[in-house]
């Protein structure tokens, strides 16, 4: 099948997302929203469509001063131990809140109140609603029931947890998302069925379900009506995308990066996080043929060892991984590749690490989310005898970071002279004469030039290196305004 039969989706597209309903209420006084949000990208872009929804159904505002909030939300990350503690601690804080207005709701959602459920009004009795990754769509509904249950007695009062795993239903409810400057998220598919066995997304946010295909197209033609240049595609497994097109057809990954390309306005692609068993033939040719596809790949490798890796459940080898980035290197010879390595998992030894070292030193990783094993509690692996001593992953895990920041750093350095592609963000903070924006490489660039500029695509070439993030150079090219 080829991406031609998905064509009338673009169409049908710009048509539901100019056919949204308005479901703002202008009968309600404005109230005041603040939300914390921990972990992922995935969480980032829940937390701007709860402020979307609240905003459209209860007319709440955002603030970031959580002193002065009526409603005080909390999207929390279960990935690793320690974001799940800093949970308790902050509730702690936010308890004060409450104490000095009774009026104060309070609620937790995210992947620890999919974890816990419960045990979070137990350990935290003033939290007022808990609700799951897949369920905050029914925020609305919650907020309703609060109030009613504060007038019910006791016997009547209806439990405001809910962590269930509908059906991909909260797409569903979910008004148009609003934003302000140039890029955007867009959630593709969530949850993850490839259960490796560290890992506790499978359980907090359930099963991968992909979004329909005429909906994540309809959103991104609304955010390109608001002015949106560049979309980061979102899933735990994000390139295992397989959505439902109108007429029943399954598109995969790579259709669907090349219909987005043919949306007008769209000038970047970029999607996290990806799983190199999904890496496919497919997606490697869609970087031969789409420019806006950027030379930035984030791709999750964990271990550089084969036997950490099959410890893991990963199923794949190492020699997987370095094949499919030999072959995306050859049709993209500039890629920036980054990664996420787990240090320290059990049966990491000192030979597997030289190997996990090596194997970065090899392929040459400009950025990684790097982070000690984390036992996660009803995962296989948490069951697996760990006799590596802490301060012994400790010093792995910088030797890690030292590697991939020096060839970081080489990589910023090498950029000079070259000519690049920015997308125009905002004046400068320090230089009233300059503009930044990012690079393809995500490096900040800066330049002399007219803020009436912002919001459009520039080739610069770059004359500085101001640091290992920030760049500066001179415009050569400015894309034409389009009609
Ligand atoms: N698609 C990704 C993949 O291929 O693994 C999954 C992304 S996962 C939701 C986010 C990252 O969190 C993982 O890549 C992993 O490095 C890290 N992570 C997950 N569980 C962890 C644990 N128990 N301890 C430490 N890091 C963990």
């Amino acid at each position: 099948m080829t991406v031609q039969t998905f064509v009338p989706s673009i169409s049908r597209a710009t048509e539901i997302a100019s056919s949204q309903p308005d479901l703002a209420r202008t009968d309600v006084p404005v109230k005041r929203l603040y939300i914390e949000t921990q972990g992922c990208q995935m969480n980032e872009y829940d937390s701007s469509r709860m402020a979307d929804l609240l905003g459209d159904s209860h007319g709440y505002v955002l603030t970031s001063d959580p002193g002065e909030a009526d409603v005080l939300l909390m999207n929390t990350c279960s990935i690793r131990e320690k974001a799940q503690e800093k949970v308790f601690s902050e509730l702690g804080r936010w308890r004060k809140f409450k104490e000095a207005n009774p009026n104060v709701i309070i609620g937790v959602g995210g992947c620890v109140a999919s974890q816990e459920g419960e045990v979070i009004q137990k350990r935290a009795s003033y939290v007022d609603m808990v609700f799951g990754p897949q369920t905050l769509h029914r925020l609305p509904q919650l907020l309703d029931q609060h109030q009613e249950n504060k007038a019910a007695p006791k016997s009547q009062k209806i439990s405001l947890i809910d962590i269930s795993f509908p059906d991909i239903e909260k797409f569903d409810f979910l008004p148009e998302p609003k934003v302000e400057g140039y890029k955007a998220f867009v959630s593709i598919m969530e949850g993850c069925s490839k259960y490796c066995s560290f890992c506790v997304v499978p359980y907090t946010r359930g099963e991968e379900v992909s979004r329909p295909l005429d909906d994540v197209l309809a959103e991104i033609v609304s955010l390109t009506e608001q002015g949106v240049r560049e979309v980061t595609l979102l899933g735990q497994n994000v390139n295992g995308y397989r959505g439902e097109t109108f007429d029943g057809d399954i598109c995969n990954f790579a259709q669907l990066l090349r219909l987005v390309s043919e949306i007008p306005g769209i000038g970047r692609i970029r999607y996290t996080t990806s799983h190199p068993l999904e890496f496919s033939d497919d997606l490697i040719a869609a970087y031969a043929d789409l420019p806006q596809l950027v030379s930035h790949l984030h791709l999750p490798v964990q271990s550089g060892s084969n036997a950490v890796l099959a410890a893991m459940k990963r199923n794949h080898t190492i020699d997987v991984y370095i094949d499919k980035i030999a072959r995306l290197r050859q049709v993209r010879p500039d890629m920036h590749l980054s990664s996420d390595f787990i240090i320290g998992f059990p049966g990491e030894g000192d030979t597997e690490f030289a190997e996990t070292l090596q194997f970065i030193k090899d392929l040459d990783f400009d950025h990684s989310y790097s982070f000690i094993y984390s036992k996660r509690p009803g995962t296989p692996a948490s069951e697996l005898p760990d006799d590596t001593p802490e301060d012994v992953k400790k010093v792995r895990l910088s030797q890690v970071k030292d590697v991939i920041k020096r060839s970081s750093i080489d990589k910023t350095n090498a950029m000079l002279g070259q000519t690049v592609r920015v997308l125009i963000e905002k004046p400068s903070d320090r230089h009233h004469d300059m503009l930044i924006g990012s690079a393809d490489n995500t490096r900040l660039v800066q330049f002399v030039g007219d803020s009436r500029w912002i919001g459009r695509f520039a080739e610069i070439k770059i004359t500085q290196i101001r640091s290992m993030n920030l760049v500066e150079g001179e415009l050569l090219n400015l894309e034409a305004l389009s009609s």
